[in-house]
């Protein structure tokens, strides 16, 4: 596993500063990952995402192998070279997709059959022909195909679907190896992390944590099933149970987790990789992350507002541009306006992970983190 390194410099508590090396370079970690779910994080270009320092996006092995197939992009040299981002790029291996397609799917101990979204066409997946797929796709690091359920669960529900996912790492694990001992393959070398489930049941989770770090030499590890639903406490509560059980030198990866409260209070909990699809989602419907709180940016106060989306940052888009116009440009339609706040939101997160690290080297990670939320909690979040 020598072609992936994670080094920790700094422990302040649960929370830790480090680097995470991979073949195609290094991320600095507590680190988000913006989300290019169809190999393109929308409405942004490999330079902008590299210009407000991202090192490391997601792509997503369900939609991309729907459209345009695994098999275009291995054909095209892989996602890297695909979608012209030189850096890092994790893939998610489809499990949270098809487990949302709620009536169209059947789980099985072999796999899932599901109809695709796209079509309707009848498609199945298992722990084999997903990474298969993550492969094709050629990404640094490849998430296990897992089960996943709702996040308030029953017991026996979430101990099924972990149990399941435990089973199916063991199936995923054995393709992997199968392509590594192929030494005609000469294609770039991927980790797989497994991924702890468990739902809101403590017990469960620490019986899953356990038996995934009992279970091989991980690069790193997932933590999924949250965010899914369940209450914030919850979900921090979890956090400081699977905190306790993996391992301190692998880097932890809180799975499709992204509003910036949630990134604070994970990296307090010890996680160093974020994912979600907030800053962009939100952004194409003109909301906009603020140090001090969420805002609708098409809402008539910013008719004639001179400000920038938000005075301490100093994006692209906040350097440049008054809300007044933005909110014009949302009110016209016009494309800029959805690129504008996409590129602030995610830059919003990347930034607060610098941040966060920063904290961390001078060993203030609590002040700086409850300092932090008390400003970005104190206003009511605008209707949006
Ligand atoms: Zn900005």
């Amino acid at each position: 596993m020598s072609d992936f390194r994670f080094t920790i410099h700094d422990d302040d508590g649960a929370a830790r500063a480090g680097v995470f090396l991979t073949p195609h370079g290094r991320v600095d970690t507590p680190a988000f990952m913006a989300v290019g779910t169809l190999a393109t994080v929308k409405a942004l270009d490999p330079d902008d995402l590299r210009a407000l320092g991202a090192q490391m996006i997601l792509g997503n092995a369900y939609h991309l192998h729907l459209r345009p197939g695994d098999d275009v992009v291995r054909e095209m040299g892989g996602l890297h070279a695909f979608m012209a981002w030189d850096g890092p790029i994790l893939t998610d291996s489809g499990g949270f997709q098809v487990f949302s397609l709620e009536g169209l799917r059947t789980v099985s101990e072999d796999g899932v059959e599901f109809r695709s979204h796209l079509d309707g066409s009848l498609r199945a997946f298992t722990p084999e022909s997903v990474m298969r797929i993550e492969r094709n796709l050629g990404a640094d690091v490849i998430m296990q195909f897992d089960h996943v359920i709702p996040g308030q669960s029953d017991e026996a529900t979430a101990r099924d679907a972990s149990e399941r996912s435990l089973r199916w790492l063991a199936r995923c694990a054995d393709e992997v190896a199968r392509w590594r001992s192929d030494t005609d393959e000469p294609r770039s070398p991927q980790a797989l992390f497994p991924i702890v489930q468990g739902g809101i049941h403590e017990s469960l989770r620490r019986a899953a944590a356990r038996s995934v770090r009992d279970s091989g030499d991980w690069v790193g590890y997932g933590i999924g099933g949250l965010s899914v639903g369940e209450a914030k406490p919850d979900m921090y509560r979890i956090l400081d149970v699977v905190d306790g059980e993996l391992p301190r030198d692998r880097p932890r990866y809180l799975m499709g987790v992204g509003f910036p409260e949630d990134l604070v209070e994970g990296v307090r909990r010890g996680v160093d990789l974020f994912d979600c699809v907030a800053p962009t989602r939100m952004g194409r419907n003109g909301a906009a992350f603020t140090r001090d709180g969420r805002l609708n940016i098409k809402r008539s106060e910013f008719r004639v507002d001179k400000r920038p989306l938000d005075e301490d940052c100093d994006c692209a888009a906040c350097r440049r541009f008054s809300r007044a116009y933005i909110r014009h440009l949302f009110t016209a339609d016009e494309i800029l306006g959805l690129r504008l706040l996409s590129l602030h939101n995610v830059h919003f997160l990347v930034r607060l992970m610098r941040d966060a690290r920063d904290a961390n080297r001078g060993g203030t990670i609590d002040a700086w983190s409850e300092e932090w939320l008390a400003r970005y909690l104190s206003r009511p979040v605008t209707s949006e």
